[in-house]
């Protein structure tokens, strides 16, 4: 995967992307010279040959993240707030998630815990994981084959992600794997999915339920004074459960 070198963005919000700094830049707004993409300071103003104006950036975390290859169903970053924001993933966290699918999820969480484990069952998905983990230059995450509906090998967890078809078949691993008072998020896109995760993890003598939320985000439209939500843009992503696992 090449890598981002420089972003570019217009007043308007549109954003480019130069991955060589060796070429011009071709937009539809015409051509940003190489020499100039070199020398621009982060954040600095340059013109195309038509003169349209374009804010230069080096590629942030969030930049490289947004051009990641997804081949999965990736979880969007509304969700993810969502699940660092109830868990309180930090520097000091060990997690893990499963399954990996593209790896969006694991290599976020990755870019803000200690550490991340993750799980695929499939070698094409790994695949598309490992070329992530690189691109984004992450060293704290390692991919496993493994089925996370069976034995979990790595334990002493403070959070496990699950975001695969039957999550309540991978209670009793996960149980197992997490520290007393870590949490246990399931991310699931129908609502069966979540009746029975819930009604399993009550059940689970291993973990208290804490709560289920959808997270609805409505993008507004701002341009002078016509301020009003977007027509378009409301979809459903995911239902988001949380537990947390006693001793
Ligand atoms: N959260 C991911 C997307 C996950 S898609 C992201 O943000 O990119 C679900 C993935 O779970 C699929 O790749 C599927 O192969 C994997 N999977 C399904 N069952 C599994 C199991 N029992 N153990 C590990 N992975 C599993």
């Amino acid at each position: 995967m090449a890598t981002i070198k420089k972003v570019l963005i217009t007043r308007q919000g549109r954003k480019f992307y130069a991955k060589s700094l060796d070429e011009d830049l071709h937009t539809q707004y015409g051509f940003i010279r190489k020499e100039e993409l070199k020398e621009a300071k982060e954040g600095s103003l340059l013109k195309s040959n038509t003169n349209k104006e374009f804010f230069v950036f080096n590629p942030h975390f969030i930049d490289l993240y947004r051009k990641i290859k997804r081949d999965a169903q990736i979880i969007p970053l509304k969700d993810i707030g969502l699940i660092i924001a109830e868990t309180g993933i930090n520097k000091k966290s060990k997690v893990l998630d499963a399954g990996s699918g593209s790896g969006a999820l694991a290599c976020f969480v990755a870019a803000i815990a200690k550490e991340v484990v993750t799980y695929e069952i499939r070698d094409d998905f790994m695949e598309i994981v490992r070329q992530n983990i690189e691109f984004l230059q992450l060293k704290n995450i390692k991919i496993k084959k493994k089925d996370i509906y069976n034995e979990i090998e790595d334990k002493g967890f403070d959070v496990v992600i699950l975001d695969l078809p039957e999550p309540w078949k991978a209670l009793e691993s996960c149980s197992k794997a997490l520290k007393p008072g870590g949490f246990i998020v399931s991310y699931s896109p129908s609502v069966p999915q979540v009746a029975d995760f819930v009604n399993a993890l009550r059940k689970n003598e291993s973990f208290v339920y804490l709560k289920t939320a959808e997270i609805v985000e409505r993008e507004w439209e701002v341009e002078e004074r016509k301020v009003r939500p977007k027509s378009s843009g409301i979809g459903h992503s995911g239902f988001l459960s949380f537990g947390r696992k006693v001793t």
